[in-house]
C-alpha cells in the first residue's frame, strides 16, 4: 500500500473501492479510508512530485466563447490542479441561497440545503487548512450607517494550498489506501444487465492495459474529464448519455468601471478589497514559515441576498484593483497577459518566458505601482466582477473527432453564457453606481466602450455542472448521494455535480461533498 507508480500490473486487480483521480476531490474522499479495513485504490494519471503535468483532456471548440487551453486548465499529478502555479487557494462555502430553487434562475436548486452540508464544510475546512466557517458566512455592510446595499463577503486563503504536498505523508503511510500513479482510466465496462459497472479498463505506466474490479467506483477526474470518461464509456456500451456533459459552467469575470472614492475614509475601506495585497502577504508568510496559525481573509464588494432576491439577480462579487495616477492601463493588461502566457509555457514545456523578459514588460511607473500597491496613494479602483453563471444546457462538453494517445475521443468544450447572466451583471453595476451616488461615498464611471467587454468574458478555471445533481433522472446525471442515475455502484466527486455555481471558488465545496460521499460509502458498506 502507499503511493507507487502503477507498472507491471496483472491483468486484473481487485479492491473494495476504486477512485479515479488524486485531485482535491479524490484525495479528500480517500483520506477517510486511510485507517479503515477496506481496500481502496486511487488511480492517478499523473506522477507524484512537485511539478504537475498538463492534462490530456481535449480542446476548446470554436463554437463557444474563448477559453483557456484545456491542457493547462487542469493538471495531472498527486494533488491534481491544486498543485498548479496560479492556484489561489481561495476558499468559501456556497451561500445558503445558492442551494435554493430561485424562480428567476433557470434550473436552479440543489436536492438539499446548506444545513445538510454544514458538518462536511467543517471537515473540508480542516482538510484545506482554514479557520472557523462563521467568519466566512453571510454578508456585512461595507459602509455601516451610510449604505445598507453596498456589502462585502469574505473568503479565506487556505494554508494547505498544495494539497498533494500536505497529504503525501499520510497517504504514503496508509495500510488500506493504495495510490497508483501514472495509471490512466480509459473507460468503464458495464455489467450485462447494464445496472452496474463490472470493471474499469486502465493503462499502466508503460501503456499496458489492465482491469480493476471493485464494489464501488468513484470518478474524481475533474469537471471536463468526468463527463468525457462517461461519454466514452456510454458510447462504447451504446447507452444514451442523457445530460452528461451539458450545463458546463465557469465563473465569468469582467473588468468594467472605475470607482473614485469621495474621501480618505472611503478610500481606506475600498483599499481593503484589494485581494492581491492579502495574497502576497500570505505567500511571503508561507515562504518565511510564519503562516501556520495566521488567517488570511479577503473581502469583496457584493450586494445583500435580499437585494439579489428582490431585483432577481444572480450571485455576484467584485474585487477592487487600486489605480494610481500616471498608470497606463493598456500596459498593465499586457503585463497580465504575459504572466498568463508564462504560466502556460511553464506547464506545457517547463520553460518560462524568462524572468528577464517578464521584468522588461514595462519597467516603469505602471508596473512599479502595480507591484507596490500603496493603499494611501490609490486614486481610484477598477472593478473586477465575478458572476454566478445561470445554468445553460447548451454550454457543454462533448466528444470531438480528435483522439488521445489510446485512440479514444478527446473532449470538446463549448462555453456559453445565458443572456440572463450578462443582464444580471449590467443591472448589478447600475445598482452599485446608483448606491455610490446616493450615499455620497464616491462615483462609479463606466465608459460606453467598456460594455463591449461583456462579449469577451475571462474564465476562472472552475469547471462545473457537467454531471449535475438532481433527484429526477431526466433533470440530472447524479442523485443527491452523487450516485449516477441507473448505475448502482458508480459515484462522482467534484464540481461536475454542482447544479449551480455560487459566486466563486468551488474547491471547499468539492472537498465537503467528497467527505459526505465517503460517509455514504462507509454507511453502505456497513449495511452489506
Ligand atoms: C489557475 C487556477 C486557479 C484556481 N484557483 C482556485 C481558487 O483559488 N479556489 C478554488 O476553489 N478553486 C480554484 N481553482 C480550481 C481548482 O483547481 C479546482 O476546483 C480543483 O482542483 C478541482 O479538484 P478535482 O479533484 O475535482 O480535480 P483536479 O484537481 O483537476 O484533479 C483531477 C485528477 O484526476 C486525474 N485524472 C484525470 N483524468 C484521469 C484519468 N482518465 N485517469 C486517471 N486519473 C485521471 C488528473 O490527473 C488529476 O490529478 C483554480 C484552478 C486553476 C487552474
Amino acid at each position: 500500500m502507499g503511493i507507487a507508480v502503477g507498472r507491471g500490473m496483472p491483468d486484473i486487480v481487485s479492491f473494495d473501492i476504486c477512485v479515479v483521480g488524486a485531485g482535491a476531490g479524490g484525495l479528500a474522499l480517500a483520506s477517510n479510508f486511510l485507517d479503515k479495513k477496506l481496500s481502496l485504490v486511487v488511480i492517478e494519471s499523473g506522477a507524484l512530485g512537485r511539478r504537475p503535468e498538463p492534462s490530456e483532456t481535449g480542446a476548446v471548440s470554436a463554437e463557444g466563447l474563448a477559453y483557456a487551453p484545456l491542457t493547462t486548465s487542469r493538471l495531472r499529478g498527486f494533488g491534481g490542479s491544486t498543485q498548479a502555479s496560479g492556484w489561489g487557494g481561495l476558499c468559501k462555502p456556497l451561500d445558503a441561497q445558492d442551494f435554493e430553487p430561485r424562480p428567476w434562475v433557470s434550473d436552479s436548486g440543489w436536492p438539499f440545503g446548506l444545513d445538510q452540508l454544514r458538518q462536511y464544510y467543517q471537515r473540508a475546512a480542516n482538510t484545506l487548512g482554514i479557520g472557523d466557517l462563521e467568519t466566512l458566512a453571510g454578508r456585512r455592510e461595507a459602509f455601516p450607517g451610510r449604505s445598507s446595499v453596498l456589502s462585502v463577503d469574505s473568503l479565506e486563503l487556505c494554508r494547505h494550498y498544495r494539497l498533494g504536498n500536505h497529504l503525501r505523508e499520510p497517504f504514503a503511510r496508509s495500510g488500506g489506501v493504495q495510490v497508483m500513479t501514472k495509471v490512466t482510466l480509459l473507460y468503464l465496462e458495464f455489467s450485462e444487465d447494464g445496472h452496474s459497472i463490472s470493471a474499469v479498463v486502465c493503462a499502466d505506466a508503460d501503456g499496458r492495459l489492465f482491469r480493476i474490479r471493485s464494489r464501488f467506483y468513484v470518478l474524481a477526474a475533474g469537471g471536463i474529464e468526468n463527463p468525457r470518461l462517461l461519454l466514452v464509456s456510454y458510447r462504447r456500451a451504446q447507452r444514451a448519455s442523457g445530460l452528461v456533459g451539458k450545463y458546463f459552467m465557469d465563473h465569468p469575470r469582467f473588468t468594467i468601471g472605475t470607482l473614485t472614492p469621495a474621501d480618505g475614509d472611503t478610500r481606506a475601506v475600498l483599499a481593503r478589497l484589494d485581494r492581491i495585497r492579502v495574497a502576497r502577504r500570505q505567500r511571503v508568510a508561507s515562504w518565511l514559515g510564519l503562516h501556520r496559525e495566521r488567517r488570511f481573509l479577503l473581502q469583496g464588494l457584493t450586494l445583500p441576498f435580499e437585494v439579489q432576491r428582490e431585483r432577481k439577480l444572480l450571485n455576484y462579487r467584485a474585487w477592487l484593483e487600486p489605480r494610481y495616477s500616471g498608470q497606463d492601463w493598456q500596459v498593465l493588461e499586457k503585463i497580465k497577459l504575459a504572466f498568463l502566457e508564462h504560466r502556460d509555457m511553464k506547464i506545457l514545456n517547463g520553460q518560462s518566458l524568462g524572468w528577464g523578459t517578464l521584468a522588461r514588460q514595462d519597467i516603469g511607473w505602471t508596473k512599479g505601482m502595480h507591484l507596490a500597491r500603496p493603499p494611501v496613494l490609490a486614486r481610484s479602483f477598477r472593478l473586477h466582477h465575478f458572476l454566478e453563471p445561470e445554468p445553460l444546457r447548451e454550454s457543454s462538453v462533448s466528444l470531438s473527432q480528435e483522439k488521445d494517445r489510446f485512440g479514444l475521443p478527446l473532449a470538446s468544450l463549448s462555453w456559453q453564457l445565458a443572456d440572463n447572466t450578462l443582464n444580471s451583471l449590467r443591472r448589478t453595476i447600475d445598482i452599485i453606481r446608483e448606491e455610490f451616488q446616493k450615499s455620497g461615498i464616491g462615483r462609479l464611471d463606466v465608459a460606453p466602450e467598456e460594455w463591449e467587454r461583456l462579449k469577451k468574458p475571462m474564465w476562472t478555471w472552475h469547471h462545473m455542472g457537467t454531471t449535475r445533481m438532481h433527484d429526477d433522472r431526466s433533470l440530472g446525471v447524479v442523485d443527491r448521494n452523487s450516485r449516477v442515475h441507473g448505475v448502482n455502484n458508480l459515484f462522482i466527486a467534484g464540481s461536475s455535480v454542482f447544479p449551480t455555481a455560487g459566486n466563486d471558488t468551488p474547491t471547499l465545496t468539492i472537498v465537503a461533498l467528497a467527505h459526505r460521499l465517503a460517509d455514504y460509502l462507509l454507511w453502505i458498506v456497513s449495511r452489506s
